[in-house]
């Protein structure tokens, strides 16, 4: 009776509801965590109504409207801009569609590509910073707390207003030493915790087996197991796309190739508005503004207060980050990996992307140039590291670099602290005396609080009277209306794609993917029946170019190669060899002429110069373009015949020996003859090739054969080291040339030379990195 009295006292059903509560309520939030993918309705089925932006013309006509008002004369209504953005990143189009979306009439300019600058050079994460909260902790940093809650926030919407550009990422991070085991899991849980409600998926620990089994490229030795922690990952030059479309579908006036050259100011001393340059014609006009400029410039920042105040103080200090994009074996499909301490403290992320595997760190001090570039030394660095956390049978080569990049970070000081005082934390908005908006700093996945905050200082500063309020969190981006991830479904049924092509397209263009497809050529087989490749290795096809032209204001080969589509930063090899055709179909949509197509590929290929591939490669694979009309056609055909009747007359050395002469399975690294060319060096030196060579021989031998000429001691070490010969001294001519699978798998000399050669070399003297804390670092990784 006592027991009874005491199961059923108060007491004890009291602890017995609140723990049902809290059971079910438990359960009722984790079932329900995660993203909210967007719900598939019939109308996801079927391609969204047709809208087709304005043209660059017309476009370009609105803002001349604007400026052209005579001096002194009242502007007509509706002429003038409330208000004008500076710079076409992540931070202006952003500043674009909230402005836009509440009713004010705006413009916004790029001198360059949107996205061309920092923006389209992200790690291409969407995240809160398991760093910074790491930080956050230690220091007991109130404002870095704030920081990662307000970009974990951040991270959900992100997810919710372009669902077909982001997605969510494990991430792993392998643990060496037991008792990291507790540090990073609970590091990793209060990351969780803090997102809250809008966590993405709880992270969780993993036996080291399970780790390998998940991410087999892993290095076993001393791997103690691993934590698994979710954040998002975008597409960062799509997005910035998706935003400036969103911006003009909103009725913003937006142009890329138009440059602020000046700023104008009224006899208050308040700025009225500026003068832009087109950098595509050279013409130069103005353009008012009726009360606010947005500077958004990013890692140009000063420039533009400059032209406001000569006098002005430089606030933005640069940091410099590099990539590189990897082959695809080198990560697992859908699994990171963060290695929080590198040799030299700084935070490295190897992430699998579109397809491939990007690796990359960040803050790094570095000066502010238009084009900054990822450098050899940097390159090697990034190798070295991957090196070091990958399982010792995978050969990291130089050679899998496919692409490489740099992007500029501003760190930004605050113009109206003390002196003294450091950089900001995130980002700053400053308006200056004369009503310039500077907004600075920040990362990607805060670009959209940065607009709100800086459109809110402009509506109270300006008075502006705008429609409505901030709307930004819940307006879905251009693409997003009539997606759900069955939609590529719908895009085979309908036009007959591969199933990966079909993929690629709805998650880049989400619903405008039916519009991108309407522009398909047929294929002419039986399968697929539309969706012409650009390159085979990608699911690019050839109406991407027509769209990116007709929707989305692609004016360069480049904005084709790097921006609309990611070619160059997934390989600029392959962007290379599609450089001809996306040349050609520009040039039918834009009409350009022969020389504008050659001048296009000249710049393309300093472009690529740029993206890690050598000099050296650029002009050995430098391509023509593709003959249009029977004119062009006649010419080049007399030009060939030219060039094979000299090959005749004076046959090259290659020449002289045939391609199919010895087998070599890595011949896919020489051009045809090659391999005999090299054969016959060697045994012009040692007459049989089963002879050795001594390693003082190697480069007497190599430097006789064309295209070997340049090669340097240190090259020679650097691909000994690769290919795992370090300390050997005698060479036969397999190891010179490739080394059998059974001896050392995959081991060429040879054959990697030559690709270290098409890499630019590292500088002569290291430098000694400094590194920016990463409390200073405002964003990234
Ligand atoms: C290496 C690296 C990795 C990063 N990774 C991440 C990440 O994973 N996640 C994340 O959230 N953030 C990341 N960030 C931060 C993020 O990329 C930047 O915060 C963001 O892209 C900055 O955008 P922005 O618009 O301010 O600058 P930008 O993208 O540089 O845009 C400024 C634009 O202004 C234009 N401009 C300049 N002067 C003029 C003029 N006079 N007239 C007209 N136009 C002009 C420029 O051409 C440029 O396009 C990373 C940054 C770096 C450097």
């Amino acid at each position: 009776m006592a027991l009874l009295r005491r199961i059923f006292s108060r007491r004890t059903l009291a602890y017995a509801t609140g723990g049902t509560a809290l059971f079910v309520g438990g359960g009722y939030w984790y079932l329900n965590s995660g993203p909210a993918y967007p719900v598939p309705t019939v109308s996801t089925r079927r391609p969204p109504p047709p809208w087709t932006p304005p043209t660059r013309a017309e476009m370009l006509k609105q803002l001349k409207a604007s400026g052209s008002v005579t001096e002194g004369a009242q502007p007509a209504e509706g002429e003038e801009y409330d208000l004008l953005i500076v710079g076409g990143g992540a931070t202006g189009a952003g500043c674009a569609v909230d402005a836009a979306s509440r009713g004010l009439k705006v413009a916004l300019v790029e001198r360059d590509d949107f996205s061309s600058g920092t923006s389209s050079k992200s790690t291409k994460l969407v995240h809160g910073g398991v760093r910074y909260l790491q930080k956050a902790v230690f220091e007991l940093d109130y404002d870095q707390y704030k920081l990662v809650r307000e970009a974990l926030h951040e991270r959900r919407t992100f997810l919710h207003i372009a669902p077909y550009l982001s997605e969510m990422l494990p991430i792993m991070l392998p643990i060496y030493k037991y008792w990291q085991v507790p540090y990073y899991y609970a590091g990793c849980k209060l990351y969780d915790i803090l997102a809250g409600k809008e966590n993405m998926e709880t992270s969780y620990l993993m036996s080291k087996g399970k780790a390998l089994e998940t991410f087999p490229m892993l290095k076993s030795d001393g791997l103690v197991g691993a934590v698994v922690y979710y954040d998002g990952q975008h597409n960062d030059s799509r997005m910035n796309m998706a935003l400036i479309m969103t911006a003009v579908k909103l009725g913003a006036t937006v142009l890329n190739y138009c440059e602020v050259t000046e700023l104008h100011k009224g006899p208050n001393g308040k700025l009225n508005g500026v003068k832009v340059k087109d950098n595509l014609t050279g013409e130069q006009f103005n353009v008012r503004a009726k009360v606010g400029i947005i500077n958004a410039t990013g890692p140009f920042t000063d420039a533009l207060l400059q032209l406001d105040n000569p006098n002005h103080e430089p606030i933005v200090q640069p940091s410099s980050g590099v990539h590189i994009t990897l082959p695809n074996y080198y990560s697992p499909r859908k699994m990171g990996l963060l290695d929080p301490a590198t040799s030299d403290g700084r935070v490295i992320f190897f992430l699998p992307w579109q397809g491939n595997t990007i690796a990359g760190t960040t803050d790094t001090p570095a000066k502010v140039t238009k084009d900054p570039e990822a450098s050899e030394e940097d390159i090697r660095w990034l190798l070295e590291e991957v090196r070091r956390y990958l399982s010792p049978d995978i050969k990291v080569r130089r050679g899998d670099v496919l692409s490489a990049w740099s992007g500029l970070r501003p760190l930004v000081r605050d113009p109206s602290a003390e002196k003294t005082e450091g950089l900001v934390r995130n980002h700053m908005i400053n308006v200056s005396p004369s009503g310039l908006v500077t907004i600075a700093g920040g990362k990607w996945t805060t670009y959209r609080a940065m607009a709100e905050e800086t459109i809110d200082e402009a509506v109270k500063t300006f008075g502006l009277k705008p429609k409505n309020g901030c709307v930004t969190q819940t307006i879905r981006l251009i693409g997003s209306e009539g997606w759900s991830r069955n939609m590529f479904i719908n895009l085979i049924q309908t036009y007959g794609l591969e199933t990966h092509v079909a993929k690629h397209l709805s998650e880049t263009y989400g619903d405008r993917a039916w519009t991108v497809c309407s522009l398909a050529e047929p294929t002419g087989l039986s399968w697929p029946l539309y969706g012409k490749r650009l390159v085979s290795q990608y699911p690019v096809i050839d109406a991407e170019v027509r769209y990116a032209v007709r929707h989305e204001y692609a004016l360069t080969a480049i904005d084709v190669l790097a921006r609309r589509t990611r070619l160059s930063f997934l390989n600029a090899r392959m962007a290379l060899d599609a450089l001809p055709q996306v040349v050609d179909i520009m040039a039918e949509e834009l009409g350009w002429s022969l020389a504008e197509r050659q001048r296009q590929i000249n710049k393309a290929l300093d472009f690529f110069g740029s993206m890690g591939l050598s000099p050296a490669y650029v002009a050995s694979h430098k391509p023509r373009p593709i003959p249009r009309g029977t004119w062009e056609k006649v010419q080049t055909g007399l030009w060939d015949a030219c060039v094979t009747l000299v090959h005749i007359v004076r046959p090259s050395k290659a020449a002289e020996v045939t391609p199919a002469e010895g087998f070599a399975p890595g011949r896919s690294k020489f051009e045809p003859g090659e391999i005999s060319t090299l054969r016959h060096a060697y045994v012009s030196h040692k007459k049989a090739t089963d002879e050795k060579v001594h390693l003082d021989e190697v480069l007497d031998i190599l430097r006789e054969v064309p295209g070997y000429s340049e090669v340097s001691d240190k090259e020679l070490d650097y691909v000994l080291n690769e290919a795992g010969l370090t300390g050997q001294l005698e060479f036969n001519f397999d190891e010179f040339i490739e080394v059998r699978i059974s001896f050392v798998p995959d081991g060429f000399i040879s054959g990697n030379l030559k690709e270290i050669m098409f890499a630019p070399s590292p500088p002569k003297t290291s430098r000694k990195r400094t590194i920016i804390p990463v409390e200073k670092s405002g964003g990234g990784v």
